[in-house]
């Protein structure tokens, strides 16, 4: 609906994106995130100190021996959280702190338009320096020849998301009838609130628990949290999936694309109601 597009997909952790727009990979990039221990087998004594102070059980007793000791320290790469200790307090200096390379990210061609979108390894941190590279290149590419941007995030209000929000002229939130959405709604509201981005609120499978969303809808009103509309549970949105397309693009005249679509429209509208009262310059 949103034409012409760049796609961001933000939610790095766990990437979909390119299930629906089976995307044709134009550029790829290496994501170097935060630095690793590693242990060098010749220069370490097998004192301990590094297994003792490591608060994230990375450090074994099962590296190579090497003329001193039977067996040195070995850091499990996936259990290293890169805090450092053990490079500070080894006093034989045998461990390097390694910047890892721990995900690759691309610019795609889709049948939608562009997309820019990763692939982190799994237990990898840092995620939100990768999604502010994501969104980064995003803008680059929506700028040149005036796009729209549209960044798909992650739930909660984690690093990631803040990465995810910086700089938007709209946050879209979506949330689902559940007891947990009321808790949620309030604190992903009060990060945009606190980042001073304009937020409105779209409620998905609203009528799986019509009172819940009565709810949710009246705690929005009452935050001065405006309504872009209810999006009903509909099974062509899996089927759709299957098909790897939108269920705007698989059933047009299905209920649930219409609603999609006035959804569309209400944000429209919001945006160009923020422009005319702060034009861009
Ligand atoms: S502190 Fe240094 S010398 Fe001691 S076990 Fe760890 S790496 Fe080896
Ligand atoms: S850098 Fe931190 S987490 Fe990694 S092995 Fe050393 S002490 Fe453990």
């Amino acid at each position: 609906m949103a034409q012409p597009l760049v796609v961001v997909d933000c939610d790095v952790d766990a990437s979909n994106l390119h299930l629906a727009l089976d995307p044709r990979i134009q550029e790829r990039h290496v994501f170097v995130g935060g630095p690793k221990a590693r242990i060098k087998p010749g220069h370490c004594v097998a004192c301990g100190k590094c297994e003792e102070l490591c608060r994230f059980d990375a450090v074994y007793f099962d590296g190579p021996g090497n003329g001193r000791v039977p067996r040195t320290c070995r850091v499990d790469p996936v259990a290293c959280e890169g805090c450092g200790v053990c490079v500070r307090f080894c006093a034989e200096s045998a461990v390097e702190f390694i910047p890892a390379e721990t995900g690759r990210w691309f610019v795609s061609r889709t049948r939608v338009g562009l997309m820019v979108h990763a692939d982190l390894e799994p237990t990898a941190g840092n995620s939100g320096k990768l999604v502010q590279q994501l969104r980064q290149k995003g803008r680059e590419l929506a700028a040149r020849d005036g796009r729209w941007l549209l960044c798909d995030g992650s739930p909660g209000i984690g690093c990631p998301v803040i990465a995810s929000l910086t700089g938007a002229d709209l946050a879209l939130i979506v949330v689902e009838p559940t007891c947990s959405s009321l808790h949620d709604l309030e604190r992903v509201e009060d990060l945009c609130r606190h980042f001073g981005i304009d937020a409105v609120v779209a409620i998905n499978k609203w009528d799986i628990n019509p009172s819940l969303t009565e709810q949710i809808e009246s705690q929005a009103k009452a935050r001065h949290l405006p309504s872009a509309g209810r999006v009903r549970y509909d099974p062509s949105v899996s089927e759709a999936q299957n098909w790897r397309k939108s269920v705007v693009e698989y059933d047009p005249a299905a209920g649930v694309s219409q609603d999609l679509r006035s959804l569309w429209d209400t944000v429209q509208s919001r945006l160009r109601q923020r422009q005319s009262a702060s034009p861009r310059p």
